[in-house]
């Protein structure tokens, strides 16, 4: 079958590679649509070392079980999947902390191959049935949205705070429409005009940062710059006893290890690291449409392509590439 692979050097498209073997309670899921992200970029920086099948962000129909009638039934199911696959019986696991769990594989980007692929394996219990209402190019949108959503689970929000979402990738853009809808005052800030005119679309702030000054004036500061300078610029802009939300995860870089963090002691700021979020809250806003995901889709591209997709996905004026089998 096909796939899109990073063998610990370089991204290559295969056409050979054998088919996946669920293990006990798991199911092989058909990819209907899978979405690129700046994790998978990352990856390909050598971010967690990762090498084998790319992608983590998909929507597919599952196609053969292994193991009991609780696998068995999700047969022919259109599906998304969390990520995480988790013992459930380490100590963190018995906790509920089941993302965190201490032994955990991830989809594409710890230890098992991701869903880049025209089929790929995952565990029945991530699963999560697609209502019919919810077409793929939406629900393909679940994985990022619930962790944007992730924030405002992290964060209590109240007193109307100012928040700046830093980032205006596809992250950044989807975390702006979460925390618009409730009760702050909320501005985009990022360095792409045609990126930021989406924010006029949906009526939310927003400014170019080369515009904002840094007044250390601001409640909370969401990174989702995909940069290590977004952290510093972060700094410079939340008030003291302030917090960030670091939602950035980047191959350690020249600028990542020599950031300066007497900001965080001096101003007392909480540092909040912000990961994986609900799957059915994602799936429920999705349902309502109180998220626009449809004007984040920069381009289709086919999974033989998948290089060119990754190469485009870099670039300043594309927001989500979707790949398709
Ligand atoms: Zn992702
Ligand atoms: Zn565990």
């Amino acid at each position: 079958m096909q796939a899109l692979i990073y063998d610990g050097q370089k991204v290559q498209a295969v056409n050979h590679l054998e088919e996946p073997q669920p293990a006990k309670g798991e199911v092989v899921i058909q990819s209907h649509r899978m979405g690129v992200c700046a994790t998978d970029l990352e990856i390909c920086r050598g971010y967690m070392g990762f090498a084998g099948v790319l992608g983590h962000e998909f929507v597919g129909t599952v196609e053969q079980a292994n193991g009991a009638k609780e696998s068995r039934r999700w047969v022919g199911k259109r599906v998304v999947g969390s990520i995480n696959c988790v013992c459930a019986q380490c100590d963190l696991c018995r906790r509920g902390l089941g993302e965190h769990c201490r032994d955990r594989t991830v989809l594409g980007i710890v230890g098992r191959d991701g869903c880049f692929a025209e089929r790929f394996v995952l565990p029945a219990n991530n699963l999560i049935e697609v209502p019919d209402s919810i077409d793929d190019d939406h629900a393909v949108f679940t994985e990022p949205l619930a962790a944007a959503l992730q924030i405002i689970r992290q964060l209590t929000i109240e007193g109307r705070p100012y928040i700046t979402v830093l980032g205006d990738g596809r992250l950044g853009l989807l975390c702006t429409q979460v925390l618009a809808q409730q009760n702050a005052t909320v501005r985009c800030v990022g360095k792409h005009l045609s990126k930021l005119a989406l924010c006029e679309k949906w009526g939310v702030k927003h400014r170019q940062l080369e515009d904002v000054g840094m007044r250390a004036d601001q409640d909370i500061v969401v990174d989702c710059t995909g940069s290590p300078d977004g952290l510093v610029t972060a700094m410079n802009m939340v008030r003291p006893r302030g917090k960030i939300v670091l939602k950035t995860t980047v191959a350690a870089g020249p600028l990542g290890d020599h950031i300066d963090l007497s900001p965080l002691v001096v101003n007392e700021i909480e540092l909040i690291g912000s990961r994986c979020g609900p799957f059915s809250e994602a799936l429920m806003a999705l349902g309502t449409g109180s998220v626009d995901v449809l004007s984040l889709i920069s381009r289709r591209v086919k999974l033989a392509d998948g290089v060119e997709a990754l190469q485009a996905a870099s670039s300043p004026d594309v927001i989500k590439i979707l790949l398709e089998p």
